[in-house]
């Protein structure tokens, strides 16, 4: 997608801070980080929201899964723990319409979410 935010960090366009790359998935540090640790682990392939996630997208939607365990032993909050979330939409409060997995750590998070 050309207009889309992440699909330039994809194409090298635009360079994130990236902490973790392979040929599917792209995991690089948020640039208004919520956490120590707040990393976006995104598919290659675009994905506009959840909603748009198909049945032959399961294995890439495991992939950001693995990758976000990657990115916790990478910044060293796998024991302490840390947490995954993805938005949808605007109740959500869904910015870039390019799915995302947020991994937030480093520091105690409180339950629910705002
Ligand atoms: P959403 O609200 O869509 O779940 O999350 C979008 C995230 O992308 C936000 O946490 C926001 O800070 C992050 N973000 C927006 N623009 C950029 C950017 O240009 N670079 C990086 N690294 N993160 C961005
Ligand atoms: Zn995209």
């Amino acid at each position: 997608m050309a207009d889309c935010l992440f699909c330039k960090m994809v194409a090298g366009s635009i360079k994130p801070d990236i902490v973790y790359e392979d040929a599917d998935v792209l995991a690089f540090r948020d640039i208004n980080p919520q956490a120590p640790t707040h990393v976006l682990v995104i598919p290659k392939d675009h994905i506009a929201t959840i909603n748009d996630i198909a049945p032959d997208h399961d294995a890439l939607v495991g992939k950001l899964f693995l990758a976000a365990k990657k990115v916790a032993d990478i910044d060293g909050i796998a024991t302490s723990g840390y947490r995954v979330v993805m938005n949808c939409n605007r109740h959500a409060g869904q910015e870039v319409y390019h799915i995302h997995l947020h991994v937030l750590g480093g520091r105690q998070m409180s339950w629910p979410p705002g």
